[in-house]
């Protein structure tokens, strides 16, 4: 019951910017990576990715571009070829 897909997501957006209004208020119009202070378009990552977490710990005040930088590394397949020797295998195939 508590699974509809239309409901909760509009609230979650709302919940969003409340968040950045809240960070925003308390550490200052700028990304906390790379400084850069354009207020209108930071966001507010959740460091443990569990976006329901918003303790302020949990949360940073970052530009997209940090934002992004951070989620894509971490779903990069260059990432994980590191470690399970992906590019020998796919240069082989
Ligand atoms: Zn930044
Ligand atoms: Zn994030």
């Amino acid at each position: 019951m508590k699974y509809k897909l239309n409901g909760p997501r509009k609230d979650k957006v709302k919940n969003q910017r409340s968040l950045k209004v809240r960070l925003l208020n308390q550490r200052g119009a700028r990304c906390e990576r790379c400084r850069y202070n354009k207020r209108e378009i930071l966001q507010a990552h959740h460091k443990d990715r569990n976006t329901n977490n918003n303790e302020l710990e949990n949360l940073e005040l970052i530009c997209p571009n940090c934002h992004a930088e951070e989620h894509y590394l971490e779903n990069s397949w260059l990432n994980d070829s590191r470690y399970n020797g992906g590019v020998l295998r796919m240069v082989r195939n």
